[in-house]
């Protein structure tokens, strides 16, 4: 198994605190320290892969924010961080990996067509997503853990039925999005899953959910390839998020994507603030692309009942719409 990943060390240029250059340069060493060496340079594309998913008028604002100092040219960070989901799309799409984990910055899941947000200005995964099918992978599933909703994403998909995004996010919380009733409009109406889940919700209904409504509709679904939308600040610790994953979690999560709806993976770094357990977690994506097993021990916790009941809904409103 060929897992590219892609990474520059430009990727620490860009400050947002908490939304840090550590969050990068750690997993690099992580990375390093467990032995793997090799990454691959993000490299350069047009302007109109960009404004596939975004509005002339918005990528103008772009250009004129400014960073915190002169080291930080918002624009030229944001798009670096887009081009290095790109690469990953164009060296799957000519067979030189299997599969990928791009630790890019900027995130941008929360960046629609014409706003960002959230520490977000471009979105990688969107721009990824319309790459992909430019490219004859016709259809594309998003699987979005970050803690947090992926507002924009969801909403440049909103009524495509080409592209099944499904996101498991804390709520309440940032951006207030993301209801299990929001399922999508006109032809993409059933083609958007949300499953927001409790405070402190960890592994365990993680793994539920996974087995009863995203392989299920992934199968249904039969994507071409799967996005990740890959954020770790779901993990337990997370200082900006309040749920419980565990670093072997994600491990278990990407292996179950791969093994059940697809080997056409490309996971995008979104969140993640709490930086060991970024780097660990990480890590523990990486191990699964590469079909090593889960390095990382889950252990048992305790869950709100609660819990149990927004997965319930989630089922539900999946099975009205003949995903399960
Ligand atoms: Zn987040």
């Amino acid at each position: 198994m060929v897992t590219g990943i892609i990474y520059t060390p430009e990727y620490q240029n860009h400050q947002n605190y908490p939304e840090q250059p550590d969050r990068v340069l750690k997993t690099i060493e992580y990375f390093q320290h467990s032995g793997l060496k090799d990454f691959i340079l993000p490299a350069s594309y047009d302007e109109r892969y960009i404004l596939s998913v975004h509005t002339g008028e918005y990528l103008e604002k772009v250009k004129e924010t400014e960073g915190i100092d002169e080291t930080d040219n918002v624009y030229a960070n944001s798009l670096l961080s887009a081009y290095g989901s790109l690469t990953a799309g164009e060296l799957l799409i000519s067979g030189a990996i299997d599969n990928a984990f791009v630790l890019n910055r900027p995130p941008g899941h929360h960046t629609y067509a014409d706003r960002g947000g959230g520490f977000c200005y471009l979105n990688n995964a969107a721009i990824l997503a319309k790459f992909l099918q430019e490219h004859g992978k016709r259809k594309i599933m998003i699987i979005d853990w970050d803690a947090h909703h992926g507002n924009g994403t969801e909403s440049v998909f909103y009524e495509d039925s080409s592209i099944l995004y499904t996101s498991i996010h804390q709520s309440p919380l940032y951006p207030g999005t993301g209801k299990v009733t929001d399922t999508g409009a006109g032809d993409g109406e059933g083609f958007t899953i949300n499953i927001p889940v409790p405070a402190r919700t960890g592994h365990d209904t993680y793994r539920k959910i996974f087995e009863k409504i995203i392989i299920p509709a992934g199968r249904v679904f039969s994507p071409d390839a799967v996005i990740i939308s890959a954020g770790q600040d779901s993990h337990l610790g997370d200082p900006l998020t309040d749920l419980n994953l565990r670093t072997g979690s994600y491990h278990v999560m990407t292996r179950m994507i791969l093994e059940k709806i697809s080997t056409q993976v490309i996971s995008v770094l979104e969140g993640g603030y709490n930086i060991e357990n970024l780097s660990a977690a990480n890590y523990a994506i990486v191990c699964a692309l590469r079909g090593e097993e889960n390095p990382f021990y889950i252990k048992k916790q305790k869950e709100p009942k609660s819990a149990g009941k927004a997965l319930g809904k989630a089922i539900s409103i999946a099975k009205s719409y003949g995903w399960i």
